[in-house]
């Protein structure tokens, strides 16, 4: 199981170096992070053991559990998914960074979580590229709009923007809803206020992580294809 485990995450470090060089980058510009929410306990221990440091979850309960269980390795928890404000505080206390910041309200809530614990706190925006209703996220008027606001949220760090293709999308439309959000980075980089420094783009997962990182991703979320043959 264990050497199954070591494949498929040398079979994804091998995806995203081919990429990375097909865009003319560096694969060291990209940090992976492994999906954790399809296994238990023991499975994220190997996928760390195997050199894996960056872990992200989806779900609040389960990112405290696991990171409670394996509190003695210095694995950098990410959460990925939608939070809900009444979840945030036990978050904020496990996660080194929150890649679904899709509300003012989750963030100003964030920032007091903060601020009460004299240590900022790291964020991206999550932004709804694909427009799909069921998706969480700022769309890019939101955010352009919201940007002087953002910047009274003192003790968050907002350190980039993470999104998701739409459903449905090709490899195409992904790169080109990836490539969107890029723009808009950029865009949104001269006019940042002090605690946003927009370098992160948490972009792409197991079957878009190529277009993903054509458009520039520094980071992406890789799930199932570390798992193939693992779980069903
Ligand atoms: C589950 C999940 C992933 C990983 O997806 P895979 O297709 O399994 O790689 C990435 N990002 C988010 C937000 C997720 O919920």
């Amino acid at each position: 199981m264990a050497s199954r485990l070591v494949e498929n995450l040398a079979r994804v470090r091998e995806r995203i170096a081919t990429a990375a060089e097909r865009a003319g980058r560096a694969p060291g510009e990209v940090t992976l992070i492994a999906v954790t929410k399809y296994v238990d306990v023991d499975l994220a221990r190997q996928l760390f053991e195997a050199g894996c440091e960056d872990l992200g979850e989806s779900r609040p309960q389960e990112l405290v559990a696991k990171a409670e269980a394996l509190a003695e390795l210095p694995i950098r928890w990410h959460m990925i998914g939608h939070l809900q404000r009444n979840k945030a505080r036990h978050v904020v206390q496990y996660a080194s960074l929150l890649h679904s910041g899709d509300s003012w309200r989750l963030l100003e809530e964030l920032d007091r979580i903060a601020e009460a614990r004299h240590q900022p706190f790291d964020v991206l925006l999550e932004v709804n590229i694909s427009r799909d209703e069921a998706k969480h996220g700022f769309d890019h008027e939101q955010l352009e709009a919201l940007l002087p606001q953002l910047g009274n949220l003192g003790h968050l760090n907002i350190r980039g923007l993470m999104a998701m293709s739409g459903f449905h999308a090709s490899l195409e439309e992904a790169q080109f809803q990836f490539e969107q959000v890029r723009q808009l980075r950029d865009r949104l980089i001269p006019i940042e206020p002090a605690n946003m420094q927009l370098r992160e783009l948490s972009l792409g997962m197991s079957d878009d992580l190529e277009a993903a990182i054509a458009a520039g991703a520094t980071m992406v979320r890789v799930g199932s294809a570390l798992f193939e043959g693992l779980v069903t």
